[in-house]
């Protein structure tokens, strides 16, 4: 349970717990949803079937409303003791952090979907069965 915690926010591989989930920085505009079909070290498929990171964006809601509702509060509460007048510059801070964060919380949630959904024994698809997009006719 701890180490499948562990891959979850270190963003690793289900399966080995070695290969990266991501490729490249988190903070380059261009590479954060860049993931390979394949992990690098053990070959087990990251896209389970076609469109599979849709169900990601409620993980990725949940996970910021989460966050981001607890900052509000922690601060709301902690520093201002439950000013009302602070309430917009409260919301504005909870803002910026959640666009500070906004890589890591993206490739978190599809880290979050994928472990969800992996199974040991079901997961591991032969090389053919990856390069089928199920748009096959028979
Ligand atoms: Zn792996």
């Amino acid at each position: 349970m701890l180490k499948k915690l562990k891959n979850i926010f270190f963003l690793k591989c289900p399966r080995c717990h070695e290969g990266d989930l991501f490729e490249g920085a988190a903070y380059n505009p261009k590479n954060i949803i860049n993931m390979p079909q394949h992990c690098p070290k053990c070959r087990q498929p990251f896209f389970l079937e076609p469109g599979f990171y849709y169900g990601a964006m409620y993980v990725s809601y949940g996970l910021n409303v989460g966050i981001g509702g607890s900052i509000f509060f922690l601060i709301w509460w902690l520093v201002w003791g439950f000013d009302i007048d602070k309430l917009v510059t409260g919301a504005f801070i909870m803002t910026g952090v959640l666009l500070l964060i906004f890589p890591y919380s993206l490739r978190l949630s599809r880290s979050i979907w994928l472990h969800l959904f992996y199974k040991d024994e079901l997961t591991f698809y032969s090389e053919s069965d990856t390069i089928n997009t199920g748009n096959n006719k028979e």
